[in-house]
């Protein structure tokens, strides 16, 4: 039984080494698609930018449009003012070039303040392309160091159940199956009594009578508050030893 502790103790380490590989094997793939998808975000914002500037260019086009057509009556408006002789007409052809006039130049002004804005709208949407690409360049670069380190820790969470397994099957399948039950439900299923008789795993005494018992390392005791499979320190120490040792041997 003392062996079985040892290699219960052993196994509970390999098993947290490959639970702990598992871990960054399943939070980098996370990170990545949390990278992926603010990029994704802002990709979004500047494609609604460009089309923005886009529909106010075109709005910009078509005032040009206007005032060129403005500019052609005002001409025919005039050429029709020299026409006209005196009198009635001849004011009201002159109050109608006036007004066009205004109009035209109201236009005019209101154009050039677009233009300003357009100017500024397209320095804004250069900036953030710039940025943008700058965010894509590092996810990409992000990503392959990823994929990287993906394929290192598959590599090493393989040979990590097979030193797991290796551990496993020397453990006898009565005690494996108290093993795996408190695992599933406590994560860490075997716990050394720490001094003065205390359950590594709750905190609690052991009752005197079960340290005496435990001290003999011929069975398998369990914790009775925490029902975690308890050793004595010296266990630790022993299935370190054989970890040294077999780590020579290699
Ligand atoms: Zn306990």
């Amino acid at each position: 039984m003392k062996e079985q502790l040892i290699l219960l103790e052993d196994l509970q380490r390999h098993d947290a080494k490959v639970r702990e590989v598992e871990g960054q094997l399943k939070a980098l793939p996370e990170k990545l698609r949390a990278m992926q998808a603010d990029l994704a975000k802002v990709e979004a914002m500047l494609a609604r930018e460009r089309g923005e500037l886009g529909d106010s260019e075109k709005w910009r086009r078509d005032q040009d449009v206007q005032l060129k057509d403005s500019e052609q009556s005002i001409a025919k408006a005039k050429a029709k003012l020299q026409q006209v002789k005196g009198g009635k007409d001849y004011l009201a052809a002159q109050r109608e070039v006036e007004a066009m006039r205004k109009a035209t130049s109201d236009k005019e002004e209101e154009l050039l303040k677009m233009m300003e804005l357009l100017d500024a709208g397209k320095a804004r949407v250069v900036t953030h392309e710039a940025d943008v690409a700058a965010l894509r360049a590092s996810v990409a670069r992000e990503e392959e160091a990823i994929k990287a380190r993906l394929a290192e820790l598959e590599g090493q969470v393989g040979a990590l159940r097979a030193e797991r397994d290796v551990v496993a099957a020397r453990v006898r399948p009565d005690v494996m199956r108290r093993y795996s039950a408190t695992a599933m439900k406590k994560g860490l299923a075997v716990v050394p009594v720490r001094r003065g008789g205390v359950c590594g795993g709750c905190n609690m005494a052991i009752p005197p009578q079960l340290f005496n018992i435990l001290q003999r390392m011929n069975s398998i005791e369990t914790c009775p508050t925490c029902n975690r499979i308890i050793y004595v320190e010296a266990i630790k120490a022993e299935a370190e030893l054989e970890r040294g040792e077999s780590k020579t041997e290699t």
